[in-house]
């Protein structure tokens, strides 16, 4: 439904506009106001779509409007149409500086009205079309298509801002890395559809057992990425471990399969041996890769030390 406001001390005015607008049937619903103050209320109480304001008029002028309308969040990009006097090429100036769109001289000729209106409300349309396309794209641009979590580049990001943080600050966090056990074997012997599909809901098991504030991600192929802020190696081994049996009783049932699983690898910021971000993701990475080695459907945690030590579980 789309809204339109008409602003002036006038009601003959207000009546002119309202009938050539009616006629080309461009609104559904038509409020008026005769200052101000009370368009104000109005715009406040009903969404509009467009307005209509006279500049010179008792209590609050269209200028003073203007000025308030546009810091209303809702009202930053609303088409704003002012009614000048024949004389005042300033005042349309002022207008159009105060965010108004555009004017219209008085007396003004009913075709030329409408056709002003239609071009604004046009520009509306488009820009936000325009709006809706970026934020498609920004979304689209964060997250995996098929499981629906964020991306690598996106974690990526944010494991670094969070990295970053803990430095600042002297917190802790912890890196998880979950691998998909003889995932090739799944799609082997039930296609790849099935594999996508396991991959799914493997995504859904993981983002259903975290907390707000952790974030998980789509790492690679059949790798997931969660990064837990505030959490130290032992408690993000826990967390570990739950999702691991999450995994495990939650994808029992996919046809042809005796069970999937996951295996992980775990590592904490600060811990001994880790200089740098890249540190912490080989350590969480070469942990993945020992739980492989120790028989997969485990988590094992880096402990520091040169050698590095690791410890399962
Ligand atoms: P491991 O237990 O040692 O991890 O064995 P694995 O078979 O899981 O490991 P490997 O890395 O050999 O195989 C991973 C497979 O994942 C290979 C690749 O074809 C498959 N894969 C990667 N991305 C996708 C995807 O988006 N969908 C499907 N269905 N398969 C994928
Ligand atoms: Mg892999
Ligand atoms: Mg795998």
């Amino acid at each position: 439904m789309s809204v339109v406001l008409i602003i002036d001390d006038s009601i003959t005015i207000r009546q002119g506009i309202k009938i050539a607008l009616k006629k080309a049937s461009l609104f559904d619903d038509y409020l008026e106001a005769r200052e101000g103050r009370e368009a104000l209320d109005r715009a406040r109480s009903t969404q509009v779509d467009l307005i209509l304001c006279d500049v010179v008029m008792p209590e609050m002028d269209g200028f003073q409007f203007l000025e308030e309308l546009k810091k209303i969040e809702t009202y930053r990009d609303t088409p704003v149409i002012m009614l000048t006097g024949q004389e005042s090429v300033e005042k349309k100036i002022r207008g159009l500086e105060l965010g108004a769109s555009d004017y219209l001289i008085k007396p003004f000729d009913s075709g030329e009205l409408i056709a002003r209106v239609k071009v604004q409300l046009k520009i509306k349309q488009l820009q936000d079309d325009l709006r809706e396309a970026n934020e498609r794209y920004r979304t689209l641009s964060l997250t995996d298509y098929l499981t629906g979590l964020y991306n690598r580049r996106h974690f990526m990001d944010m494991l670094q801002q969070e990295y970053s943080r803990c430095r600042r600050h002297n917190a802790v966090m912890s890196l998880l890395i979950a691998d998909v056990d003889h995932f090739k074997s799944i799609n082997d012997r039930l296609g790849h559809l099935k594999g996508d599909e396991v991959l799914s809901r493997a995504a859904l098991v993981l983002k259903d057992n975290l907390r707000g504030h952790d974030t998980v991600a789509r790492f690679g192929g059949e790798e997931f990425s969660i990064l837990l802020p505030m959490t130290n190696g032992e408690e993000a081994a826990a967390v570990a471990d739950k999702l691991r049996r999450k995994i495990e009783s939650e994808l029992k049932s996919v046809e042809g399969l005796n069970g999937v699983t996951a295996s992980f690898g775990v590592a904490a910021f600060p811990s001994p041996g880790l200089e740098t971000l890249e540190h912490l993701i080989n350590a969480a990475d070469k942990a993945m890769y020992r739980a492989k080695e120790m028989g997969r459907n485990r988590v094992v945690l880096y402990a520091g030390g040169d050698p590095p030590a690791f410890s399962e579980v």
